[in-house]
């Protein structure tokens, strides 16, 4: 599940969210109406939205990207970490997820600084790129389908400014990488793919963490 962290047991998992997980209510009631939702385990855990709320602090991140909102738990985890002049670039295809996350924009009192672009993201990425926006993005969010990761990739680190963030999701895939049964799972390619790339890739500093189900943090040099 990518709900909660990968390869813990319950119990230490309890542990965990009872001694560090400081919920703002507005999420923990976000992430109730999405527990309802019959593809939950599309949505970050509350100890990942909580670490990504931290990075966007330590960076000082005014300007961000989302690829892939769902419901809105990440956009919300960031939006609430950014100043008041903060700014989100939000894409996704489904209006349908994304009303949710509107409604809890409005709610907490972050919409203003939150712009959905409902649009294949790739659309959207290429359009941030031609306007001349390269390297002005602080932080980027990759949580979206998986068979585009890597084309995701090679445009945030374009948007994203040296020193920025790049955070990719579900980097361990429910532990499919590692298992030889997934070889030829197409999705589970893409996101060994992915790490492979990142992996090599040394324009970027990394870390890989086995929070949710995976994430990788890349900062660009
Ligand atoms: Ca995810």
């Amino acid at each position: 599940m990518s709900n909660q962290s990968i390869g813990l047991s319950d119990p230490l998992y309890q542990y965990l969210l009872a001694n560090s997980v400081r919920e703002p209510e507005i999420l923990a009631k976000l992430r109730a109406e999405t527990a309802q939702h019959p593809l939950v385990n599309m949505q970050i855990s509350p100890e990942q939205g909580q670490l990504m709320g931290l990075l966007v602090q330590l960076i000082s991140a005014k300007k961000c990207l989302e690829v892939g909102v769902f419901t809105g738990y990440s956009s919300l985890s960031v939006a609430l970490n950014l100043p008041d002049d903060g700014q989100i670039i939000a894409c996704d295809v489904s209006d349908e997820f994304t009303s949710i996350a509107r409604k809890y924009w409005q709610e907490a009192g972050v919409a203003n600084k939150i712009s959905l672009y409902i649009a294949p993201a790739l659309e959207t990425l290429d359009r941030l790129i031609l306007n001349g926006e390269s390297g002005t993005f602080d932080f980027a969010f990759i949580d979206a389908d998986k068979n585009n990761y890597g084309a995701y990739y090679d445009r945030c680190f374009q948007l994203v400014r040296q020193g920025g963030l790049i955070l990719v999701d579900n980097v361990l895939w429910y532990g499919r990488v590692a298992d030889p049964a997934m070889e030829n799972d197409k999705r589970t390619q893409a996101i060994k793919q992915i790490n492979q790339q990142i992996y090599c890739d040394h324009r970027v500093q990394i870390s890989l963490i086995p929070i949710g189900d995976g994430l990788t943090i890349a900062r660009k040099k």
